[in-house]
């Protein structure tokens, strides 16, 4: 048996029957990061984990954050320079609850900076590379949390998606990522990129583990007042099935060509779901043609905003100058990267006094119709499905201009806009390479998400001989 392929919920079952030790279960994933890290770079930091004293419902289980999630007295970077030296001062609420559940965290992963990004380049330290084919990117912003799961290095980890930053990665390392409805899990402790799209989410390779960690990590928090009181139970009716479930394949979703092995592991998607009880319809939603731009001009305002903080004086990097404004100024001008800067300079430009009605204001309102057309499906459909991305992970280095990143968003923006639960699944490998595809949920139907991605999962025919998704040799 190799310890490493196994799911969380396997490793629990076998520290419960005494057959592993959860020192033995430590020291196989720190040999692995040993072994892999240097050539998957998923990494920022590997910390020195104690073993728990507690017996709770994940004691023993190893685990990464993404680096812009606190953990007390561990570094917290955002993969900026800015926040280099950084040290977290307490703890997330995530990784709270994680820690009462008995859960280990053994490092901190990589991400483009500050979240904004689709391929992890845009770190300030470097870029983390697809386990899969290591001249490719692990996609982005949680490129680092997706390939320490996709290599296993860890059984399970967290990101963040802001715009599809858990969903994008899992996809392109053929593993599961889950983006739960907005309010679903508190943000307290997570650094804010776009504060009315911002979720945390998990990143595993079985989806019984993903709502093993989502019942964990989900639930009201007075530290952060957009959290609902809500009471979920996502493993109850997971192994039911879709028997008469309806699935809408929006037609918007299909207008650019996509590239042929996008479209087959769609068509694979529909045969899977057609074969298991549920039925699939295309379905006509025009508002779909605007998330890119939408999205574009609310999460660089957002940022801007929230980005406002890093001035010098209160975190991380300070260049000193003779006044103040000079210390701010050039302290954010070494500090960020081009890809925040840009970000920054946009949103504060929507936000001008001159632009906000033309931009920011329209785009608001146009958020309010796409969320609303998107509703009106959930009154006739379970679930809308489609691609996690238009393209398999590219080269590193291959796309140059930002644009062709941002427009590779189309399909995980939705679920932001509209705060909607979505998850990541691999339907395929092509070339070598892993697809994901995308199942979208009505808000707070969460369970029901995790549960048609169950049936999908059950039915795919690229696990391996013991029922596992396939890891990469090293
Ligand atoms: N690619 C998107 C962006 O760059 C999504 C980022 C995210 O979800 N954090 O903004």
């Amino acid at each position: 048996m190799e310890i490493y392929k196994l799911t969380v919920e396997e490793l629990l079952t076998l520290f419960r029957d005494g057959k592993l030790k959860v020192e033995e279960v430590i020291n196989v994933f720190k040999e692995r990061i040993n072994k892999i890290d240097e050539n998957v770079k998923a990494f920022i930091s590997v910390l020195e984990p104690d073993t728990p004293e507690i017996d709770a419902k994940l004691s023993g289980i190893p685990y990464a954050l993404k680096d812009n999630i606190l953990a007390k007295g561990t570094r917290t970077t955002c993969a900026s320079k800015i926040l280099e030296n950084y040290f977290s001062v307490y703890d997330a609420t995530v990784t709270k609850k994680l820690k009462d559940s008995g859960a280990i965290l053994i490092g901190k992963t990589n991400l483009d900076e500050f979240a904004m990004g689709s391929s992890t380049e845009n770190s300030a330290f470097f870029t983390t590379r697809n386990p899969w084919d290591l001249s490719r990117i692990a996609g982005g912003s949680s490129g680092g949390s997706a390939a320490a799961v996709a290599c296993r290095e860890v059984p399970f980890s967290l990101g963040s998606d802001t715009g599809g930053s858990v969903r994008l990665p899992a996809a392109f390392c053929g593993v599961i990522g889950f983006k739960p409805s907005y309010g679903l899990v508190s943000r307290y402790g997570l650094v804010a990129f776009g504060s009315s799209l911002d979720q945390i989410g998990p990143i595993t390779h079985s989806v019984r583990d993903t709502a093993l960690i989502t019942q964990l990590i989900y639930g009201k928090d007075p530290n952060d007042s957009t959290t609902v009181d809500i009471e979920l139970d996502f493993l109850r009716d997971i192994e039911e099935g879709m028997p008469g479930m309806k699935f809408a394949l929006p037609k918007q979703f299909l207008e650019d060509t996509l590239d042929d092995e996008i479209a087959n592991a769609l068509k694979k998607l529909i045969k899977i779901l057609e074969s298991n009880g549920g039925k699939v319809e295309e379905v006509d939603i025009p508002s779909l043609k605007y998330v890119v731009a939408v999205y574009y001009i609310i999460a660089p305002a957002e940022a801007s905003s929230n980005l406002a903080r890093y001035d010098g004086i209160k975190y991380g990097l300070r260049s000193k100058k003779e006044d103040l404004n000079s210390t701010y100024i050039s302290t954010r001008g070494e500090g960020f990267g081009e890809e925040v800067i840009r970000r920054i300079m946009l949103g504060t430009f929507t936000l001008s006094a001159a632009y906000y009605d033309a931009y920011f204001d329209k785009a608001q309102k146009v958020r309010t119709i796409i969320k609303n057309s998107l509703n009106e499906i959930f009154e006739k459909y379970d679930a809308i499905i489609s691609p996690t991305s238009p393209v398999v992970a590219p080269k590193i280095g291959e796309i140059k201009d930002p644009l062709t990143y941002y427009l590779m968003d189309l399909y995980t923006i939705p679920a932001n806009l509209a705060g909607l639960p979505a998850v990541s699944i691999p339907i395929d490998f092509q070339n070598g390479l892993p697809i994901g595809i995308q199942i979208m949920g009505k808000r707070f139907e969460d369970p029901k998400v995790l549960r048609i991605a169950r049936s999908v999962e059950k039915a795919l025919d690229i696990l391996d001989e013991t029922g596992h998704l396939p890891v990469p040799e090293f």
